[in-house]
């Protein structure tokens, strides 16, 4: 199969574009076909490259050598979905595109779904493909730092905890590429404390070897292996002095998850973070990263509905 969509480079840069590329259930399927299988179909069963396209089912391939049929959703996050595909492409647009992005609620009114846990699982799937698995770890200078989010439950105003202790609070840990004094990639991860153990274990699967990382004398960012540290002891300096880009990137977080979702809930909150670091790193490529989330959609493993809901322990 060939592209049908001409200069790959170019994806929709407004709704009327995206409107008019992907009206109809054959485009998507013929786009995420391409995302998926970018060198031709290949049997998920046994790696045959010969398919027959079935007229009786949409968009399903029987393999020449094993008959297995597979449709150009199974596998994928759209895996055994009763959504038009179509519903698909215009959620994953929104949330790639948006600078805030959208939650479950307005997609529910943009798109007009019946269902407000409908628009709910879309969005809780897409947020799944939010992370590349072969993305390259930050390098060069990286500032870390340690934050606390204030989280909400169901009947609770939000808790603003104080001081360094994570009883009962949501502990996040933040690094960001510095590149001649611009921020480029962040990562964020939620940690159990801010101990040695927790935080040598964010940063080395967040930065290259011999990265220069940049952060205040917490003693935690002591004795990393491979990396190289310039610790900034505060003390009476604010945070936004000593650190200032990861100071930024939480306090844009927190603005966000309160705009966005009058604050996060225990519940999924690395999925959450995974959804603000995947729109912050494409802040400039925004229309390119609706094209990310269906690629890494395409690869990415379905999660059933009791995973999605799972309570954070
Ligand atoms: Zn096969």
């Amino acid at each position: 199969m060939r592209a049908v969509f001409g200069d790959e480079s170019r994806f929709p840069r407004s709704l009327i574009e995206f409107q008019s590329r992907f009206a109809t259930e054959s485009a998507c399927a013929q786009y995420l076909f391409e995302r998926r299988w970018p060198q031709g179909f290949v049997c998920p069963g046994c790696g045959e490259g010969r398919a027959w396209l079935l007229k009786t089912k949409a968009f399903t391939y029987e393999c020449a050598g094993c008959g297995r049929q597979t449709s150009v959703t199974a596998g994928t996050i759209m895996h055994a979905s009763k959504l038009p595909l179509t519903t698909w492409f215009w959620a994953a647009f929104l949330m790639a595109t948006h600078s805030n992005g959208i939650s479950a609620l307005q997609l529910q009114s943009q798109l007009g779904l019946g269902a407000y846990r409908t628009a709910w699982m879309l969005c809780a799937k897409l947020r799944r493909a939010m992370v590349n698995p072969e993305r390259e770890p930050l390098c060069g200078i990286v500032e870390a730092d340690e934050t606390i989010i204030p989280f909400r439950t169901k009947n609770d105003p939000i808790v603003v905890p104080a001081g360094r202790s994570g009883i009962g609070k949501m502990l996040v840990a933040g690094a960001i590429e510095i590149d001649g004094g611009t921020p480029r990639r962040a990562r964020l991860k939620v940690i159990e404390g801010f101990g040695k153990q927790e935080i040598h274990a964010f940063v080395l699967g967040a930065v290259a070897p011999q990265t220069q990382l940049v952060t205040d004398d917490w003693p935690s960012y002591q004795e990393i292996p491979g990396v190289r540290r310039n610790a900034i002891t505060v003390g009476a300096m604010a945070a936004h002095i000593a650190l200032p880009w990861t100071h930024r990137l939480f306090s844009n977080l927190k603005r966000w998850a309160l705009g966005v979702y009058h604050g996060l809930r225990k519940t999924n909150l690395q999925h959450y973070l995974d959804e603000f670091v995947f729109r912050f790193n494409r802040r400039r490529t925004r229309h390119a990263a609706f094209d990310t989330l269906l690629r890494i959609g395409a690869h990415t493993t379905p999660a059933p509905y009791h995973v999605l809901i799972r309570k954070a322990a």
